[in-house]
């Protein structure tokens, strides 16, 4: 039947035809070697129905063939929770082994991930999957915005009105006019372009040992790998004292808390940094933080 048959505008062929080229479609996946919808319909087999998570070995099912995960199971007090049958010890080993021979696109392929990975490796591709997308690296709030780097960079600046500044160099003032009341994690986040790389420069007080500490460190906007190519310094001082750190920023990858809680950064106690702001009888915080970045050769 030809598109220009007349008898083409009668519904009920029309559907008649598409079921036909659908039958057409089935089959010809069915041929080509491997078929991304059987691929895909196991997939979904392979979701368990309590927690739709994918399953991996063992792989239970209930008298009846209803599947669970191993982690589901221990939580279902042997009842099935899809017919509520008796539970037992039934693996479901061919379930387990069309599994092992699927082969399944990461799941970042939207990010740009081309790869490919057995159903089984699959899961440790992707938590380490350099096209995985990047949490969102503003600290103190618990902020859930994922995404590539000029996503982060653009929600940076709209959503959390973090400074943007272009340039390798950067002149840092903290000031407070009573040190004492330092609530946890009082902090800042500035971004700083340059190299065609964004880096986030973390500055924060916080309360360790019944004393104030503040702290200053980079981190990279990419992964680590990248991370390595650069160094950064940060000088802190005032009143004839000074001390300056050196360091290789850290990925974002690495949380903000992890860093800060590593002491990989400029670490400055209570009373250095009230000799910094003007001599020890100085109750006003006055932190003049200079810092560069550069590239590695
Ligand atoms: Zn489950
Ligand atoms: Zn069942
Ligand atoms: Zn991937
Ligand atoms: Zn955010």
């Amino acid at each position: 039947m030809s598109s220009s048959d007349p008898e083409s505008s009668d519904p009920q062929n029309i559907e008649d035809m598409m079921d036909i080229n659908e039958d057409a479609d089935d089959y010809a996946q069915h041929l080509s070697k491997p078929s991304v919808s059987v691929a895909s319909s196991v997939y979904e087999l392979l979701e368990c129905p309590v927690c739709l998570n994918a399953m991996y070995p063992p792989i239970h099912q209930c008298s009846n063939g209803h599947t669970l995960c191993s982690g589901c199971k221990s939580r279902v007090f042997n009842k099935c929770p899809t017919c509520r049958h008796e539970l037992g010890n039934i693996r479901c080993l061919a379930l387990e082994k069309v599994a092992a021979s699927l082969e399944l696109p990461c799941k970042y392929q939207n990010f740009g991930c081309n790869g490919i990975y057995p159903y089984y490796c699959k899961l440790k591709h992707e938590s380490l999957c350099v096209y995985r997308p990047y949490n969102c690296p503003y600290a103190g709030s618990d902020c859930t915005v994922v995404g590539d780097i000029p996503h982060l960079v653009s929600h940076l600046k709209d959503d959390h009105k973090v400074d943007m500044h272009n340039g390798s160099s950067f002149n840092h003032r903290y000031v407070r006019s009573n040190p004492d009341e330092v609530e946890n994690a009082t902090w800042m986040l500035t971004v700083f372009s340059c190299f065609g790389q964004y880096f986030c420069l973390h500055f924060e007080a916080f309360q360790m040992a019944m004393a104030p500490v503040y702290t200053a460190f980079l981190r990279f906007m990419g992964d680590e790998s990248e991370a390595k190519n650069y160094s950064y310094s940060l000088e802190v001082g005032g009143n004839g004292r000074k001390i300056i750190w050196q360091g290789v920023p850290r990925s974002i990858r690495d949380s903000h808390k992890k860093v800060r809680d590593s002491y990989d950064g400029l670490v400055v106690h209570r009373n250095m940094a009230l000799f910094f702001s003007g001599g020890g009888d100085s109750r006003e915080l006055k932190l003049k933080v200079t810092g560069k970045i550069w590239k590695e050769q």
